[in-house]
C-alpha cells in the first residue's frame, strides 16, 4: 500500500516538472491598431494582462478612442519546471504582422487622409486588403507608384461601398 503510494507520488511530481506549463505567456495583437497584449498564467491563473502600444497604436487610439481591439493569436510560449521552454507559434500569422507598426504609420500619413488610414487599418486582416498593403509598403522600389496606385483604387472601392 504504502509503496503504491509513494509510486503514486513519484508519477503526480514527474509529470508536474516534465509535462505540465507552470508559466505560460499567450502575445496577441491587434490588426487594426498594432496594439499587443501579453497576458502570463502562472498554472493557468492570470498573473499579469496588459497592452503594449507603439507609434500606429498611439496614432489610432487618438483617431478613434472607442475602438474596440481585435486579439489575434501571435504566440504561445510555455515554461515548464526544470526550465525547458515551448513556443508555439500562430499557423497562418497575418502578413500586417510582419510590417513595422512605425513604417505603417509613416506610410499612411504620407499618402493618406484619416478616414483613409481607418478604413485600410480596419480592413488589414483580410487577405485581399493585406496584401495590397504589404506590397505597397515593402515592395519593389521600380513598381512604388504602381502598388501605391493599386492601394489608393482599393480604397477608392471601398470608400464609394463601406458595406463591402
Ligand atoms: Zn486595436
Amino acid at each position: 500500500m504504502e509503496r503504491a503510494l509513494i509510486a503514486l507520488g513519484v508519477i503526480i511530481v514527474v509529470c508536474f516538472v516534465f509535462f505540465i506549463d507552470m508559466e505560460r505567456l499567450l502575445v496577441f495583437e491587434c490588426p487594426v491598431c498594432r496594439a499587443r497584449r501579453q497576458q502570463l498564467l502562472w498554472l493557468k491563473l492570470p498573473l499579469s494582462d496588459k497592452i503594449i502600444t507603439n507609434s500606429f497604436s498611439a496614432w489610432y487610439s487618438a483617431a478613434e478612442p472607442n475602438h474596440s481591439h481585435r486579439w489575434f493569436p501571435r504566440s504561445s510560449t510555455a515554461y515548464r519546471a526544470l526550465g525547458s521552454i515551448k513556443i508555439s507559434g500562430q499557423l497562418r500569422p497575418l502578413k500586417i504582422f510582419s510590417i513595422d507598426p512605425n513604417d505603417e504609420r509613416r506610410f499612411l500619413e504620407k499618402n493618406f487622409t484619416r478616414t483613409q488610414i481607418k478604413l485600410i487599418a480596419n480592413n488589414l486582416q483580410s487577405p485581399s486588403a493585406e496584401n495590397i498593403f504589404y506590397w505597397a509598403l515593402y515592395g519593389d522600389e521600380t513598381n512604388a507608384q504602381h502598388n501605391l496606385d493599386e492601394l489608393r483604387l482599393w480604397v477608392g472601392q471601398n470608400q464609394r461601398d463601406p458595406g463591402h
